[in-house]
């Protein structure tokens, strides 16, 4: 259903600020009852981050109805969404430090972005999540249940007394050593199938070429969360482009 906005004296009343905005309606709007000054000010840092977007917007990387993060020719439908924090240094800000200091914030622009996904790119993520701590978690599990059989930990003590406790950390590197190469090795072969660097997409490339970057870095493949709904308010997270503002009716 489209959404319906009722306050008919706000600065942003049926504009594309307020599409872009995506608020779900007018009495929860965050920036409902803002002063003249700040409104305008508002409406400008709109107008900066419109100028770091590429001109069709993002939303395609939303409403899609087949997954973006597949690399085959035929993507699986939808059924999900993964979510990333965009930066951009732009425009510059300064900010003061409790002790006063100025400093320039890393990003002076935010946008969240949702991926249209499906349940075979989501598993991959998942599991490149969560295999280093898996493999740690078993090992410590195991290591201790090993060191509580008295006979074995007096046995290792038998050498010398801390034994028994540097095994257990020698165990502990080892699983995390060992996950961190399953994770790579997961990580090439996953990557034959899905868009793990989130920013080689074609749309999200784009941006990169605007100066977004990921706001959360994380190393050799993209840190998304995923959901099945869309993020239901939030600045470029509904439809822009037509009359309708922010319909969440897909
Ligand atoms: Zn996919």
């Amino acid at each position: 259903m489209p959404r319906t906005y009722s306050n008919t004296a706000c600065r942003l009343y049926h504009t594309e600020y307020c599409r872009v905005l995506n608020m779900a309606n007018c009495e929860t709007c965050t920036v409902a009852g803002r002063s003249k000054a700040d409104m305008e000010a508002l409406v400008a840092d709109l107008d900066a981050l419109k100028a770091l977007l590429p001109e069709d917007g993002v939303e395609e990387l939303f409403l899609s109805d087949r997954c973006i993060l597949c690399k085959k020719e035929e993507p699986n439908p939808r059924t999900c969404y993964g979510l990333l924090d965009l930066g951009n240094r732009e425009p510059e800000r300064v900010v003061r430090s409790a002790i006063g200091l100025k400093t320039k914030l890393r990003a002076g622009s935010l946008l969240p972005v949702q991926l249209a996904a499906c349940d075979a790119c989501k598993k991959r993520f998942t599991k490149l999540d969560y295999v280093v701590s898996l493999w740690v978690g078993v090992a410590g599990v195991l290591s201790i249940a090993l060191l509580s059989y008295r006979p074995l930990r007096e046995y290792f003590a038998s050498f010398f007394a801390a034994a028994p406790f540097l095994l257990f950390v020698a165990c502990m590197l080892a699983a995390w050593g060992a996950g961190v190469l399953i994770r790579n090795s997961r990580v090439k072969r996953y990557a034959k199938h899905t868009h793990l660097d989130v920013m080689e997409i074609k749309k999200l490339s784009e941006l990169r070429e605007k100066g977004w970057f990921e706001l959360n870095p994380n190393g050799r493949y993209s840190k998304l969360i995923f959901s099945k709904k869309r993020l239901q308010q939030g600045l470029y997270t509904g439809r822009t482009k037509d009359g309708d503002a922010g319909s969440q009716n897909v």
